[in-house]
């Protein structure tokens, strides 16, 4: 059953304009080995959840500061998970942003937005919980369930303080300190900045040691690609069963852009034959579907045209081989 990955027959070059970078994140500039020589440098992923409209877009773009707001979409558009970056001279902090957790999920697609979220708390080093005044959570949430059984930091921010009565938002604060009584939990109003300063002080003291993942200097290049693959894996997660997204890689192999269009080349490797099947689909129905809905979000992105070409790829345990990744142009 083994496959060459590079063979003619393991590729399918599909017709659609449509494309991806890496996969999992962190895996762009990552080094396993730390080196012990150098300074000491802290890293890590702080993941912000919410319910829609709570200020978590708002949130991460007020703390990653100007970069960031081009990549910013309009109030509770969010769809997938989005990154920004935070780069110190000892450290770097990995935004991620999220859809907003969807309370009664009416159809399949917003259960799957919702598993999503769900696998924000598989990466993050320190949590965020944005709320605002006047939300409800049922005592049996299971997303404050969730967010109890943490063990890395959790912060409770309760957002818009501007728009809250002053003895509402200490109520609140009480209410959410009994909730979770391990966490820290502060009042910011997002919007005007109120307490972010304080917060990103907070967050920095927070970080486990750890090299930088992505490269501090390349803030052009490489986070693009990264975009790429994260809206790529986000189709893949929307369009497959659990088992697919979590079993694929996505790389972007190049990325060339001019004045008028984005032009990308994306890999998508499986891990076995049989799920490259399932990825590629009828007659390729399947993928084109993936690459329709992540080229339509990169024009968005990007904010001009994108051709975006899938492969896909077997690879055999490619995610435990970091040299297999190097010799695709996988440029970790
Ligand atoms: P998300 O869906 O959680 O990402 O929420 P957004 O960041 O898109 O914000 C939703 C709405 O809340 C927008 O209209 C924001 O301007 C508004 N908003 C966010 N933060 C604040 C805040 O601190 N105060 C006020 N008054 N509005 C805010
Ligand atoms: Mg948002």
């Amino acid at each position: 059953m083994e496959q060459d990955a590079l063979s003619p027959e393991n590729q399918e070059e599909i017709p659609v304009t449509e494309a991806s970078d890496d996969g999992q994140h962190g895996s762009a500039a990552q080094t396993d080995d730390a080196d012990q020589q150098g300074p000491r440098h802290f890293a890590g992923f702080i993941n912000i959840i919410g319910r829609p409209n709570v200020g978590k877009s708002t949130l991460t773009n007020a703390l990653v500061g100007e970069r960031l707001s081009v990549i910013t979409p309009k109030a509770q558009t969010t769809r997938h998970r989005i990154f920004g970056l935070v780069n110190g001279e000892d450290y770097q902090m990995v935004f991620s942003d999220t859809p907003g957790i969807i309370q009664e999920p009416m159809y399949k697609l917003q259960v799957q937005m919702n598993e999503y979220v769900r696998s924000s708390f598989l990466d993050a080093d320190v949590m965020l919980l944005v709320t605002e005044p006047g939300e409800t959570f049922a005592p049996d949430d299971p997303t404050l369930a969730r967010l109890g059984r943490l063990e890395i930091p959790l912060m409770v921010l309760i957002n818009k303080a501007d728009k809250g009565d002053p003895e509402q938002l200490k109520a609140l604060h009480h209410q959410w300190l009994v909730q979770f009584p391990r966490a820290e939990v502060r009042i910011i109003a997002a919007k005007t900045g109120e307490g972010v300063a304080a917060l990103k002080e907070k967050l920095r003291s927070l970080l486990p040691e750890h090299p930088p993942y992505f490269d501090k200097d390349t803030w052009t290049d490489r986070p693009e690609r990264f975009f790429v693959t994260e809206i790529v894996r986000e189709k893949i997660l929307l369009n497959y069963k659990q088992e697919i997204p979590y079993s694929v890689e996505v790389a972007v192999e190049t990325f060339q852009e001019t004045e008028a269009i984005i032009r990308v080349r994306t890999l998508i490797f499986a891990n076995r034959q049989s799920q490259k099947a399932i990825l590629i689909g009828r007659e390729g129905q399947a993928l084109k579907r993936v690459g329709m809905a992540a080229r339509q979000d990169l024009e968005a992105f990007f904010g001009k045209q994108v051709h975006l070409e899938l492969f896909v790829k077997v690879r055999e345990g490619w995610r435990d081989k970091e040299s297999d990744l190097r010799s695709f142009g996988y440029d970790g």
